[in-house]
């Protein structure tokens, strides 16, 4: 029976991108490829953690909730992502919205187009990680990215990835910075296809 290492199944509201707001089921696999300064999901990292489940008994706990929209997030869930694609033609079936969330450093085209919306990040140079350039041209309309901004540098990354970008980025401040402050690069650069955020979740003190 094939199984995937889950962190958690839980129903929640939608704190970043295009959705924010949305209450939404969130799928977290377990395992991560990258190392983030600013993690905040530290205990996803390791692959063998969290515990196997079945697909029946991961979509028999979806449905417990009653809701219509599934976020898969991680860790990395493309680092399962055979698995997962089985997963997700299951829960397709099913007529289940789903937003596949996923660090930027991989690029899986079947999955890629299987879901509603691709919402990748974009690591910029305060993670001390780097996604593939690659995750820029396999993003669609539909799709979004997103990239967190602690300082001017990240801020001058997010402008030249924003300019090689066919759909909206959401700009995160985190730590020290001030919202205000990235709205004003934003403004004064004037930069279209972006959106200034908060991570609503973390505000709402929820997961
Ligand atoms: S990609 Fe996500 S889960 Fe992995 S280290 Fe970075 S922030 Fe944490």
């Amino acid at each position: 029976m094939e199984e995937l290492q889950v962190n958690d199944i839980f129903y929640s509201i939608q704190g970043e991108g295009k959705y924010l707001g949305e209450p939404q089921m969130f799928l977290r696999l377990q395992g991560c490829n990258f190392r983030c300064k600013w993690c905040d999901t530290r205990e996803a990292w390791d692959g063998d953690g969290g515990v196997s489940m079945g697909m029946d008994k991961i979509i028999d706990k979806l449905k417990r909730f009653n809701c219509s929209r599934i976020c898969v997030t991680g860790g990395e869930p493309l680092l399962q992502s055979d698995k997962l694609l089985h997963l997700l033609e299951q829960l397709k079936e099913l007529n289940y919205s789903i937003v596949l969330e996923t660090n930027g450093s991989m690029v899986d085209k079947e999955i890629f187009s299987l879901v509603d919306c691709v919402s990748a990040d974009m690591k910029p140079p305060s993670s001390g990680m780097k996604s593939t350039d690659k995750i820029l041209s396999s993003l669609k309309h539909k799709d979004q990215l997103k990239i967190i901004v602690e300082d001017k540098t990240d801020f001058d990354f997010a402008k030249d990835v924003i300019k090689r970008c066919q759909c909206i980025c959401y700009l995160q401040p985190v730590g020290g910075i001030n919202v205000k402050q990235v709205a004003n690069w934003v403004l004064n650069d004037q930069l279209e296809n972006v959106r200034v955020t908060l991570q609503l979740h973390k505000l709402m003190g929820m997961k």
